[in-house]
């Protein structure tokens, strides 16, 4: 591979794509027509032998839209994943070659701190600016928007209702009422599943502009005056003060008592998920309704919620599936393999058969985690400093 350090230009030829190691994950980073279009571009592409065993997907497959079949990550340029790798697989990665995935940048210091001493360039999809041109990149967003489906979609399978109205000889059944709390990527499609299956439903978020688009949605927006909530950079919510939290956990508790159904997606971007739904609150739900957590991965919204398990507390079923597009894998590895082709096509240099970081671009720039040896992103650079 030959740098250019003065413009960044990477000659880069080779992309391994391995098998994920994460247990249980069931999407995979490369589909074949991700493969096609990369070689398309002009990158020489290995698939780890069984990659797309858990879609269903041979190795043939693979084969056929041009891609070779290989072992390990040693010789290549630019290594794809989906998952953080474990911190030896790192270490395998030549200095000077390029890591694509999420790498949970705020919860793995480890790993950060790994990959800048192997000397790679790390492009965290985390960190991919949530704009207009970024759209097609934007793996955090692919993959929520399949999460809030499969939320509703195991919800109504855990539940001891149907979701609609039905009039029947026997008598009407009543809709089922879901509450959603956090109204961002994933809430918004947990609110048009919930209302496609017939569902009555209500939502919050902390935004005060997600109330126009949950009520464009036909749910009915709960609003909760918590005063001054603003909005973070990248129009991430900022967190609450103790004081706003608690302000905002009484004036639910009567909404998450009404429903069947609850799905909490509320997330602080960089930091553990913040908790809304108290075991109190909780206790107040009728015996047998459903808790979805999405956030149950980064510390969970719901209090007693246990990762990849489903608890009974107080008569209700609190489930925390950490991995829900996983739910719906074909489907999710096939937007993320989009995003990493809009990505690295993105930064596809035709003229130099190669990337080119070119850091007065926004998408390279705010991507580009790691790289030169430093730690591009101030909040995780602190946080790998300090831990
Ligand atoms: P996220 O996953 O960081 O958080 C999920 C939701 O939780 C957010 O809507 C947030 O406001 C909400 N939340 C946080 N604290 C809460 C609390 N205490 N109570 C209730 N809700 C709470 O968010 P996201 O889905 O990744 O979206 C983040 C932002 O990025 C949103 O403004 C979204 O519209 C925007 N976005 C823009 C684009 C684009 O322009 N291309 C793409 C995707 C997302």
């Amino acid at each position: 591979m030959e740098t250019d350090s003065q413009s960044h230009v990477y000659s880069t030829m080779r992309l391994f794509a391995p098998r994920e190691r994460y247990p249980q994950e069931t999407r995979v980073a490369l589909t074949p027509p991700a493969v096609e279009q990369l070689t398309r571009l002009g990158l020489g592409v290995t698939v780890e032998v069984g990659l797309g065993a858990s879609l269903g997907i041979d190795d043939a497959s693979y084969l056929r839209s041009g891609a070779t079949i290989g072992q390990s990550a040693d010789e290549a340029d630019i290594v794809v994943r989906l998952r953080p790798p474990p911190l030896d697989e790192i270490r395998t990665q030549r200095p000077g070659s390029v890591a694509v995935g999420f790498f949970e940048p705020f919860f793995q210091p480890e790993l950060v701190r790994a990959m800048t001493e192997a000397g790679l360039s790390a492009l965290c999809m985390e960190l991919i600016p949530r704009t207009t041109l970024a759209q097609k990149m934007d793996a955090l967003s692919s993959q929520a928007s399949l999460a809030g489906y499969a939320a509703v979609i195991v919800a109504a399978e855990r539940i001891d209702k149907v979701l609609p109205m039905m009039t029947t000889p026997a008598g009407t059944i009543t809709p089922a009422r879901v509450f959603v709390i956090g109204a961002g990527v994933a809430g918004l499609q947990a609110i048009a599943t919930a209302r496609r299956l017939g569902a009555r439903v209500e939502a919050f978020d902390t935004r005060p502009a997600a109330q126009e688009q949950i009520a464009s949605l036909g749910a009915k927006p709960l609003v909760i005056d918590l005063g001054a909530t603003g909005e973070a950079k990248g129009g991430y919510a900022q967190a609450l003060t103790p004081e706003q939290l608690m302000q905002q956990r009484q004036a639910m508790a009567k909404s998450c008592a009404a429903a069947d159904i609850v799905i909490t997606t509320a997330q602080v971007f960089g930091k553990r998920a913040p908790l809304l739904v108290t075991a109190a609150m909780v206790a107040g739900m009728r015996p047998g309704s459903v808790i979805v957590d999405l956030a149950a991965g980064s510390g969970g919204n719901v209090e007693g919620i246990v990762p990849d398990e489903e608890c009974l507390v107080s008569g209700v079923k609190l489930i925390g599936l950490s991995n829900l597009p996983g739910k719906v894998a074909r489907d999710a590895s096939q937007l993320y393999a989009n995003n990493v082709v809009s990505l690295l096509t993105h930064l596809w240099d035709p003229a130099a058969k190669g990337l080119r970081f070119d850091l007065n671009d926004e998408i390279t720039s705010g991507t580009l985690l790691v790289h030169g040896g430093q730690i591009r992103h101030d909040g995780v650079r602190s946080l790998v400093e300090g831990s």
